[in-house]
C-alpha cells in the first residue's frame, strides 16, 4: 500500500514522526495523523451436507490462480456474517447459513496492507455453483481429494475449523 505524501485535509506535505509508539506520517500544519488500520475481510469455510469443503481457484490478485477459501472485503455498515454470505453468493451463487465463527486472524498482503480476517463456518443449502469473474473454478471436495491450498492463512483456517 502506497503511503500518503500530502495531507488529505489541508494538502501540506506530510512528515514522519514517532506517535503513540509507532512511526507514522502526520501533517505539521493541521496535525492530522495517518493511522493505518487493517481492512476487514470475511472468509467462508463453506461445507455441503456431506461436510465436503468448498474451495475456489482465484482469478485475481493476490494469490492469482491459487486454490483458496472464498471471501472478500466487508462493506461499511454490514454485519460480518452477512458480508461473508454476500461474498459467497457473489462469487459462486451459493447460499447458506453461518453456523459458527471459526476465528479472527491478521494477515499482511502486499496489495492491501494489513487485513483483519473473520472466518465463518457456512453450511450451504444447495450445490449449484455459478462462477463470477473473480474465479476460474470452484467445487466441493472431501479433504483427501482437495486441491492443494498454498495460502498459509487458509490452511490455518481449515485446520482450526477441523479442530473445533
Ligand atoms: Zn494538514
Amino acid at each position: 500500500m502506497k503511503p500518503y505524501s500530502f495531507c488529505p485535509i489541508c494538502g501540506a506535505s506530510l512528515s514522519n514522526a514517532s506517535i503513540d509508539g509507532r512511526e507514522r506520517m502526520y501533517c505539521p500544519l493541521c496535525k492530522w495523523v495517518h493511522y493505518i488500520n487493517p481492512l476487514p475481510v470475511a472468509i467462508a469455510f463453506a461445507v455441503n451436507s456431506n461436510n465436503e469443503l468448498l474451495v475456489v481457484r482465484r482469478a485475481h490478485e493476490p494469490a492469482f490462480n491459487e486454490w483458496a477459501l472464498p471471501g472478500g472485503f466487508l462493506e461499511a455498515g454490514e454485519e460480518p456474517h452477512d458480508g461473508c454470505l454476500r461474498e459467497l453468493m457473489e462469487e459462486t451463487s451459493l447460499s447458506g447459513k453461518v453456523e459458527r465463527l471459526i476465528g479472527l486472524y491478521h494477515r499482511e498482503v502486499e496489495l492491501y496492507g494489513s487485513l483483519l480476517v473473520v472466518a465463518y463456518m457456512v453450511r450451504v443449502d444447495h450445490e449449484e455453483i455459478s462462477l463470477n469473474h473473480e474465479l476460474f473454478d470452484a467445487g466441493f471436495y472431501p479433504r483427501e481429494l482437495m486441491p492443494p491450498i498454498r495460502i498459509p492463512l487458509h490452511n490455518r483456517i481449515i485446520s482450526d475449523a477441523d479442530s473445533l
